[in-house]
C-alpha cells in the first residue's frame, strides 16, 4: 500500500494539555477509529508520551512521540509540531519548561481581565476544574468553563466573544521563538512541522517569509490535511508544500468528543501529489 493511504493522525491532545481524554483513552479512541499511525502532540509538554506509547503498544497501534510548541513569530502566535522526538532530550525538556512557565501568570491575568471587562468572576478557579496538568492552563480550559456557566453557548462561541485579541480575557503573551522551537525539536531527533497554517492571520508576504525562515531553521513539513482546514485548503497547502519543498502531515487536532471538531482518525487522505512526512519512517 502506498504510504499516502495510511490512516495517520499526527496531531492530538490529551489531559496533559487541553484535551479531555487521558493518553490511554485517546489511544483506545484512535485505534477504534481506524488510526494506523498515531502521534500525541500535547501543547508545550511531553509528559503524556510514556503513557501514550505503552497504551498504543498494548493496542498494536504504531505510535510517534510528539509535541506542539507555542511560538511567537512576527508578533503572532503560531504552532510548531515536533514529531518523532526523543521525549527525554534535556534541551527539548528545558525549552518546553521555559515555554510553559508564563502560563500561570497569564491565566490569572486573563481571569482578572474577564472580571474587569465582562463582569465574570471566579473564572480562574472555574477553569482549574478542567485542568489535568497544573503546569498547563490554557485558553481552552477557560472556554470550557465559560460555556459551562452559560457565558458562551459552546467552546467555540467562547472564543468568539472572549479570549481572543480585542475581547475580554485576552492577554498578549510571548512564547518561544521560531528558531528555538525548531532547534529543540531537531536536537531531540524530531522533525518540525508547521501546524494548521491556514489558521494564521498573515499577509501573503509574511507567509512567504514564515515558510522560508522555517525552512532555513531546519523545518521540513507543514500540515496539509488538518481538522482546521477546509477541503479547499487541503489543495492550497499541498500546492504550498510542493512550492517550498515541504513534506505534508495529516492530523485531526482532536481535543474532545464534545467539541464539534474532526474526530481522531476521521480525515481525508492527503492530496495525491503530496509527500507524506511519514513516508520514510520506520515504525513497529
Ligand atoms: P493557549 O495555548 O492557551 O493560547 O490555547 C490555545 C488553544 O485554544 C488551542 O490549541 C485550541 O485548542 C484552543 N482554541 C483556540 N482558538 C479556538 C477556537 N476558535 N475554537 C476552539 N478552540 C480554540
Ligand atoms: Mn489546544
Ligand atoms: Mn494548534
Ligand atoms: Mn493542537
Amino acid at each position: 500500500m502506498s504510504a499516502i493511504l495510511l490512516n495517520a493522525d499526527l496531531h492530538s491532545h490529551s489531559t496533559v494539555s487541553d484535551g479531555v481524554l487521558t493518553p490511554s483513552d485517546l489511544a483506545i479512541r484512535a485505534k477504534r477509529n481506524g488510526v494506523e499511525l498515531w502521534a500525541l502532540t500535547d501543547h508545550d509538554e511531553v509528559s503524556g508520551v510514556a503513557e501514550a506509547r505503552a497504551a498504543a503498544a498494548d493496542l498494536c497501534l504504531p505510535f510517534v512521540a510528539g509535541v506542539e510548541v507555542s511560538v511567537t513569530w512576527a508578533g503572532k502566535t503560531v504552532h510548531i509540531v515536533g514529531l518523532q522526538v526523543d521525549e527525554t532530550n534535556p534541551q527539548l525538556l528545558a525549552g518546553l519548561a521555559n515555554t510553559r512557565s508564563g502560563r500561570e501568570r497569564r491565566a490569572r491575568d486573563m481571569a482578572q481581565d474577564l472580571q474587569q471587562r465582562a463582569g465574570i468572576a471566579g473564572v480562574y478557579e472555574g477553569a482549574l476544574k478542567y485542568v489535568g496538568n497544573p503546569d498547563l492552563i490554557s485558553r481552552s480550559h477557560f472556554a470550557r468553563y465559560l460555556a459551562e456557566i452559560g457565558a458562551a453557548s459552546s467552546v467555540s462561541d467562547a472564543f468568539k466573544h472572549f479570549l481572543t485579541e480585542g475581547k475580554p480575557g485576552y492577554v498578549p503573551h510571548r512564547w518561544a521563538n521560531l528558531n528555538e522551537a525548531v532547534s529543540w525539536i531537531r536536537e531531540a531527533g524530531g522533525v518540525a512541522v508547521i501546524a494548521h497554517p491556514g489558521r494564521y492571520d498573515l499577509t501573503p508576504l509574511a507567509f512567504d517569509c514564515f515558510f522560508r525562515e522555517f525552512k532555513a531553521f531546519g523545518g521540513v513539513a507543514i500540515e496539509t490535511v488538518t481538522g482546521s482546514h477546509t477541503v479547499d485548503q487541503y489543495a492550497e497547502y499541498a500546492g504550498i508544500a510542493a512550492r517550498y519543498g515541504f513534506l505534508s502531515s495529516r492530523g485531526s487536532d482532536f481535543h474532545s468528543p464534545e467539541d464539534f471538531e474532526v474526530d481522531i482518525g476521521h480525515l481525508q487522505a492527503l492530496p495525491r501529489d503530496s509527500v507524506p512526512v511519514w513516508e520514510h519512517w520506520r515504525f513497529d
